[in-house]
């Protein structure tokens, strides 16, 4: 703290100014180093907060007073400097001052509308597709009997709470902030007499039917935000925006991986051994691949372009198809068909069990 500037020095005023002297100079400062004129230059930053700050205490007169007995070990322990956590704060502080801030200040009127949420369930080949889908969305939407003032006659009192300023200052560190105020939420007036349609809350609920177009290549978790269409804003705030949350439904034969598509197909051992063709059905038509002969199972036949479009991009996955052996049920084979496959095992030399004895048994229940 010894290389700090002394806060006289910063605003460039005398030790004697007037608060209106210091006022006027921090403004001038103020506006000379505002960030929303100095983008991208640290240096400017720089002296915008150090005048925050230097302004912060010499503004307040018990602070100020405190400064200039025990200059900056007046300031408390362990708080070194400008605390950029509150920055968007003190902007409000200027703002107060001279109106600054331009688009970065919130509107003073009304409070925004809150986000929603909707959660929107699809089928495997509409998230693959995309679909035009209708929802309805309960939200709250300004109120058509007061036309969201929230008063019968049109009739606001000043809040008491901030005494109609619509904001509350809080002391944090040095610095005083200020907030919208809790209880006339900014407004700085409260209904005296509330609609009856609407408690005097300005708003009302609605269901709103939406049409959302959602795009091909969607998959669970993907979050897709209208603009807007979320809750009114309280007396002519902004409203909120509307999240629609996709989640997709399994398919029963497909499994999806990103714009991948897979599916397991199963084949008899004869087939795999002589080779065959196979009728696959794609989400996009039907092909027959054909299986060499000698085709061992988990082998994958992979149908290019055949899968989903990617959701950021025209590249279309593939369809993948899995072999996999089918091994038959021995309680669902005729005799022959398992004195066929003992005379193939004795013929490939493998030492099999139980064949001989199931057939016992199916006899004695045959
Ligand atoms: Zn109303
Ligand atoms: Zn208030």
């Amino acid at each position: 703290m010894a290389s700090k500037r002394d806060y006289y020095e910063v605003l460039g005023v005398a030790r004697d100014a007037s608060p209106s002297d210091i006022k006027s100079a921090y403004r001038k400062l103020a506006v000379k180093f505002h960030p929303d004129r100095n983008q991208g230059n640290p240096e400017a930053e720089e002296k915008f907060k150090e005048s925050a700050e230097a302004y912060a205490v010499l503004s307040d007169a018990e602070k100020r007073a405190r400064y200039d007995r025990f200059g900056h070990q007046a300031e408390q322990p362990g708080f070194s400097g400008f605390d950029p956590s509150i920055f968007g704060d003190f902007s409000d502080v200027l703002g107060d001052l001279f109106g600054l801030g331009g688009g970065r200040r919130r509107s003073s009127r009304g409070t925004p509308g809150a986000d929603l949420r909707y959660d929107l369930s699809l089928t495997f080949e509409e998230a693959a597709f995309g679909r035009e889908v209708e929802i309805r969305v309960p939200r709250l939407e300004t109120c058509e009997t007061c036309s969201g003032s929230g008063s019968k006659t049109g009739q606001l009192v000043p809040c008491r709470t901030c005494g109609g300023q619509g904001r509350v200052r809080y002391t944090q560190g040095f610095f005083s902030v200020a907030r919208p105020c809790p209880d006339c939420a900014g407004d700085g007036k409260i209904v005296s007499d509330p609609c009856s349609d609407c408690r005097g809350d300005g708003r009302t609920e609605h269901e709103r039917d939406l049409k959302v177009t959602i795009p091909a290549g969607v998959d669970t978790g993907i979050r897709l935000r209208l603009r807007g269409e979320g809750e009114h804003g309280r007396r002519g705030g902004p409203p909120g925006d509307l999240d629609v949350l996709i989640q997709v439904e399994p398919h029963e034969r497909f499994e999806r991986q990103g714009s991948d598509v897979h599916e397991q197909i199963e084949l008899s051992y004869s087939q795999l051994v002589l080779g065959t063709s196979a009728k696959v059905e794609s989400l996009h038509d039907e092909e027959t691949i054909k299986v060499p002969p000698g085709t061992s199972p988990g082998h994958e036949f992979r149908l290019r372009g055949k899968g989903i479009k990617d959701l950021n991009s025209h590249h279309r996955g593939d369809h993948i198809v899995h072999v996999a052996l089918r091994v038959p049920r021995p309680k669902d084979l005729e005799e022959e068909h398992l004195e066929l496959l003992r005379k193939l095992a004795s013929f490939e030399g493998d030492n099999v069990e139980g064949a001989s004895v199931l057939s016992k048994v199916k006899n004695l229940f045959g």
